[in-house]
């Protein structure tokens, strides 16, 4: 069930992993030094194209464009022509990304700037850049350089599941990457990421649905469970990690751009955001276990996200301080749900999306839509059955439906048993279950 909906779309349980080598500095980085640096070369010539172009008033240099220019450079040919290609990619991947955050309302973001030319940048490699052949993988640079062979440990291609199926992977991206510590490099890492193609699971099954509200999860199965998951302290991150962008943005504003104390202020600010966003990857790692975990143990078949997408857009239309305001103020959205996808192929465990259309007001017990039942936030009471339930649960009941009939108008089918309740707890750095009057 729920599977034919799927046909003509990207297939749900098809599982990617990256796969991280650390390659000795001593032997590798006289190797990948020069190209490395030809990269940030390129992608230099990316951002002062792109700059003469608004200098002059002239219309913006496409990817082609670009890519076509720059073939007679030096440095476009130290490297395998797709990884210079790569290079142009990844910069105007970068300004699309800058665009849309903006466009979310944070004014803050700038575009992609000029990377100091001693900074070695991350050479990337696609499917014609490099051969693989029983553990060895030959990696390509131009034509006049001679190519590499580097030896992956051995089970670098291979994935045991829970039912013991071996899966066998061909690598689809290389990547080399330069780790630096204070500035220093201080070692090189190699990232293959591999295709470990469709991960067997079960087409009928168990299904389970998460509805991510900040700041609580709900999680509702057709077993009839029901959880809370507090992520108060995930969502206090969220929102500290805009007050300091917000501070550093005024901070900064005040001064020249590229000014000594600008560039002071911008350091400042990157380290600042590099501690928070460990925590916060820390965090919705934590979520997307515990998740995974609770999938696991029920034996389901499906673990379903409610979408929020559309809710996101019909937000785009109000005005725009309340829209930054409801945008910001989120949790990670699209991390957990990169998280959860490849946690559950782990445990074979299909992910899947659905829109949460009409869930969060329809009571899930006797099915009548209506808004105003929402009483606030955290409760609903419908008048027409009486019932009193946490709005998050009766939500997420919802979406259960949704996926299962494609409708959520109907009445409860499913046995439900008490609402469990999951919170952080630091001491241990996990999401640990506690009384369930933890969560009013
Ligand atoms: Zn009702």
């Amino acid at each position: 069930m729920g599977w034919a909906k799927n046909k003509g779309k990207k297939q749900n349980n098809r599982l990617y992993l990256t796969r991280v080598v650390p390659l000795s500095p001593d032997v590798w980085l006289p190797v990948f030094e020069g190209p490395m640096l030809a990269a940030t070369k390129i992608w230099n010539s990316c951002v002062w194209h792109s700059r003469e172009a608004r200098k002059k008033g002239e219309k913006y240099p496409t990817e082609s464009e670009l890519k076509e220019k720059f073939k007679s450079y030096e440095s476009w040919k130290q490297l395998h022509s797709q990884s210079s290609q790569a290079v142009v990619e990844e910069y105007f991947e970068a300004v699309r990304s800058y665009v849309k955050h903006r466009d979310n309302g944070h004014e803050e973001m700038r575009p992609p700037g000029f990377k100091h030319k001693t900074i070695l940048r991350t050479i990337t490699w696609k499917r014609q850049g490099f051969d693989y052949q029983e553990g060895q993988l030959i990696l390509k640079l131009s034509r006049k350089l001679d190519n590499m062979t580097v030896h992956l440990p051995e089970g670098s291609d291979i994935l045991k599941l829970p039912d013991g199926t071996v899966l066998k992977g061909v690598p689809v991206e290389v990547k080399v990457k330069a780790v630096y510590r204070k500035k220093k490099v201080i070692g090189l890492e190699l990232h293959v990421t591999w295709d470990l193609g469709l991960v067997p699971v079960v087409l009928a099954g168990k299904v389970s649905a998460y509805d991510l509200n900040s700041p609580l999860v709900a999680r509702a199965s057709t077993e009839g469970s029901q959880q809370l998951i507090i992520c108060r302290e995930l969502l206090a991150l969220i929102q500290y990690r805009n007050k300091i962008i917000a501070e550093f943005q005024q901070k900064m504003s005040r001064c020249k751009e590229g000014s000594r104390k600008w560039r002071a202020l911008l350091a400042a600010k990157r380290d600042k955001l590099k501690k928070l966003d460990r925590r916060i990857k820390q965090l919705t790692n934590a979520l997307t276990k515990l998740m995974a975990e609770l999938d696991h143990d029920e034996d389901i078949t499906f673990s379903v996200l409610g979408d929020l997408t559309d809710i996101r857009r019909k937000a785009r239309t109000g005005d725009k301080n309340k829209k930054a305001s409801q945008k910001i103020n989120q949790l990670p959205f699209s991390q957990i749900e990169q998280q959860h996808a490849y946690k559950s192929l782990l445990k074979q465990v299909c992910p899947d999306k659905i829109s949460e259309s009409y869930s969060s007001q329809t009571c899930s017990r006797c099915g009548v839509r209506n808004k105003s039942y929402r009483v606030h936030r955290g409760l609903w009471r419908c008048r027409s059955c009486g019932a009193i339930i946490h709005a998050d649960l009766n939500g997420v009941n919802g979406i259960i439906k949704n996926y299962l009939f494609g409708r959520c108008d109907m009445r409860q089918v499913l046995r439900l048993k008490p609402p469990e309740v999951y919170r952080w707890d630091k001491r241990y750095n996990k999401f640990v279950k506690v009384s369930p009057r933890a969560a009013a």
